[in-house]
């Protein structure tokens, strides 16, 4: 097996690089700079604007959304270099349309919703949102509370949910709720799909979170959806949504080997030219062992992250690799920016630096998508019953 790139996937992610480089590393000093006078890190609207408009104008919008729908249909390994090189920004930019939500409305949508929703999602006209996680429940789905009922040729939904992203940006939400509480996660969970708006879907408050984070609590109350708004067959809306976790957790393992080889790369160029008592640092075994550790941990992470991209697109069963990679690749990239910022002394403490912005995001990557203990309890789980 060899993940070596084809020549027009070495452009695309030379493409990408220039885009981060020229576009996002380049406005990092002005984001992070806001971010320590406490304005948080999110862009300006005029800064959304441009980044948009360049990745649109360099065409990295659509990358892995179909052609029909005017993307360019690249398989999930390419998307692993593409998500390599956006990983390397301390700063939170997304091409439209986001992987994860497109893959489930593509494996969910009907005729009707494709047109009103999936074709714009795709073509990066609206923005979408999940929510999944509830107050009694997170890192275990399957205990969601969140009801609906039938009513009036359509569905009540009663509850709550908490730590929504882009709640306040999305057109959409997709909602996950119980509709047959004995079956749970074998056929009594069900997708929907909100419009902003909705009377009775309620977004309560905007829940600041580090790493330049920001989440939403909802409260479903007395939300009628017509009938229409139900997202593939009832009750089967988990295995869709695993499926989209699944597509996140293979780009957090991509962003992950972007950001520790961003922290590598830094590390390297600046220990040869920092000499503490008349030697430079990377004279000291100390820190080269933290630049060989680095180095095999991303070459490691890297191929787990092209392994598991190979076998979602070959249509494998890979739960257990992703699970692996999800755990791998955040503790490793955790650890590498944690040596650079040692590395850099008290300038590695500064808000200056894009360590601090980077170390915030990965530690709320070891949460969301499911805990590090979570996965690490499923891969346990399946090496016990012998399925790995
Ligand atoms: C930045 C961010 C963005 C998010 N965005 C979204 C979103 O858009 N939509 C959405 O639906 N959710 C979102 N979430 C929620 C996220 O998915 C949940 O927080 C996560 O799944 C954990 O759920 P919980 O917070 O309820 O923790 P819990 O499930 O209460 O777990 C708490 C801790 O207990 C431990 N633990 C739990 N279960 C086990 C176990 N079986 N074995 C050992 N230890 C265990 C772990 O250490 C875990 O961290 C987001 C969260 C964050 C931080």
């Amino acid at each position: 097996m060899t993940f070596a790139l084809n020549q027009e996937e070495r452009m695309l992610k030379d493409l990408v690089a220039r885009f981060v480089r020229e576009e996002l590393m380049a406005l990092e000093n002005k984001v992070l700079a806001r971010d320590a006078a406490g304005e948080g890190m999110a862009f300006t609207k005029e800064e959304q604007d441009r980044l948009d408009s360049r990745s649109k104008e360099l065409g990295l919008w659509g990358l892995d959304a179909p052609e029909e729908y005017g993307g360019s249909d690249l398989p999930v390994t390419t998307m692993v270099a593409v998500n390599e090189e956006m990983g390397k920004t301390a700063l939170q930019y997304r091409l439209p349309p986001d992987s994860p939500n497109l893959r489930m409305l593509m494996r969910v949508c009907n005729e009707k919703q494709t047109r009103q929703y999936l074709e714009p999602y795709a073509r990066g006209e609206m923005k979408s949102a999940i929510a999944i996680s509830e107050p009694g429940g997170g890192g275990d789905p399957a205990a969601m509370k969140t009801r609906a009922v039938r009513e009036r040729d359509g569905w009540l939904i009663n509850g709550r949910k908490i730590w929504i992203s882009g709640v306040d940006k999305a057109d959409f939400v997709i909602l996950m709720a119980v509709t047959d509480a004995q079956k749970g996660a074998r056929g009594g969970i069900s997708a929907f799909i909100v419009d902003q708006g909705t009377p009775g879907f309620n977004v309560l408050r905007k829940i600041p979170m580090i790493g330049g984070h920001s989440t939403f609590e909802i409260a479903l109350e007395d939300c009628w959806l017509p009938a229409t708004q139900l997202l593939g067959e009832e009750g089967k809306g988990f295995g869709p949504m695993q499926l989209r976790l699944s597509t996140r957790r293979v780009q957090i393992g991509a962003w992950c080997v972007g950001r520790a080889q961003r922290a590598l790369d830094m590390m390297v160029e600046y220990v040869p030219q920092r000499k503490t008592f008349g030697v430079p640092l990377s004279d000291r075994q100390a820190i080269q062992w933290w630049i060989a550790d680095a180095a095999t941990k991303i070459h490691a992470t890297r191929l787990m992250v092209y392994d598991a991209a190979e076998k979602v697109s070959r249509g494998e069963e890979a739960r257990t690799e992703i699970s692996m990679l999800k755990v791998f690749a955040t503790e490793m990239a955790t650890e590498v920016i944690d040596h650079a910022m040692q590395a850099f002394g008290a300038m590695g403490m500064t808000k200056e630096m894009p360590f601090n912005a980077m170390a915030g995001h990965l530690r709320v990557m070891r949460i969301y998508e499911g805990p590090s203990e979570v996965h690490r309890m499923l891969i346990a789980r399946h090496v016990l019953q012998k399925r790995f």
